[in-house]
This record gives C-alpha cells, sequence and structure tokens, in this order.
C-alpha cells in the first residue's frame, strides 16, 4: 500500500460511521498521516429561496444553524472516539461535490468512506461512493457495509 500523507474521513453519522473512522485511523497511525474528518451538511433552501433573486434571511439563519450543529456533532464524535489530532470540518452542500472539492483544496491522498450509508443502494456503492470515486483524484477507499 502506498504512503498517505493527509487521509480524509467522510463523516456522516449513520450507524457505520464508527467502523469508517477505525478503518482511516489504522491506515493514519500506519502511515503517520495527517487525518481530516469532513461532515456535509445537506441543506435544501426554502422554495421561495430559490425562485427569489435575493436570498431570504430565513435561508442563511437556517444554513447557519444547520453548520453550527453539524460542528458541535462532530466534535462531539470525535470527542467520544478519542481522536486527539484530527481535524474537524463541516460544509454545507451536495456530499459528492464538497467532499471532492476538499479532497482538491486540501491536498488529501486518500479518502476513506462508507460503501454504503443514508443514500440507499446503488449496485455496488451507495450513491455518494459512486459519485465520488468517478471524480476523485487520489486513493480512495470504500469500506465495506453490510446492510
Ligand atoms: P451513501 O451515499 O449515503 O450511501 O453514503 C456512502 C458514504 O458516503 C458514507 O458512508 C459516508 O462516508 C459518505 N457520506 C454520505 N453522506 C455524507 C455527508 N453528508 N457528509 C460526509 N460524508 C458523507
Amino acid at each position: 500500500m502506498s504512503n498517505y500523507n493527509h487521509i480524509l474521513v467522510a463523516v456522516d453519522f449513520s450507524a457505520s460511521a464508527v467502523q469508517v473512522l477505525n478503518k482511516a485511523r489504522e491506515i493514519s497511525d500506519r502511515n503517520n498521516a495527517r487525518l481530516s474528518l469532513l461532515h456535509v451538511v445537506e441543506y435544501l433552501p426554502p422554495i421561495d429561496s430559490v425562485y427569489e433573486p435575493t436570498l431570504s434571511s430565513t435561508w442563511v439563519i437556517d444554513e447557519a444553524e444547520m453548520l453550527e450543529q453539524a460542528k458541535n456533532s462532530l466534535k462531539k464524535f470525535s470527542q467520544q472516539q478519542k481522536l486527539d489530532n484530527a481535524e474537524l470540518h463541516t460544509l454545507s452542500g451536495a456530499p459528492k461535490h464538497e467532499i471532492t472539492q476538499f479532497v482538491k483544496d486540501h491536498q488529501c491522498d486518500l479518502i476513506v468512506m462508507g460503501s454504503h450509508g443514508r443514500h440507499g443502494i446503488n449496485i455496488l456503492l451507495g450513491s455518494t461512493a459512486s459519485a465520488v470515486l468517478h471524480r476523485m483524484p487520489c486513493d480512495i477507499l470504500a469500506v465495506k457495509i453490510d446492510t
């Protein structure tokens, strides 16, 4: 296996998130690599703000609140898992886009994610894992999740 310097774990807070994290942790320890955790808030703006040229204040406040909650959840998750040195990140948008962009912006050389999560089952991989697989500029490890 290659040497990795910066590993990204895509955390969806599903029941399998710990299993995914543990696999990433194992590889990170072996490679002495940086470990970043990313959760993407899947935010759908209210219908009226989609069609209005200016964004409603409700949209901005809701999104900020959701990001704040996600930040707290990720912090709690990392404390529960006793991750002392992991870098924690939250973004909003479509997970497949945000995960791919994050990897490019932060020069990650491995992404670890679950084969399946909340978005249902495609033939081989969940929808996020299979979308990311086709865009990813680095190695990707899909941890087998039994459904
Ligand atoms: P899914 O597409 O829901 O089957 O999820 C497959 C994997 O994609 C999950 O195990 C996570 O690693 C990752 N993933 C899905 N949704 C998110 C999200 N909102 N934020 C971060 N990672 C995610």
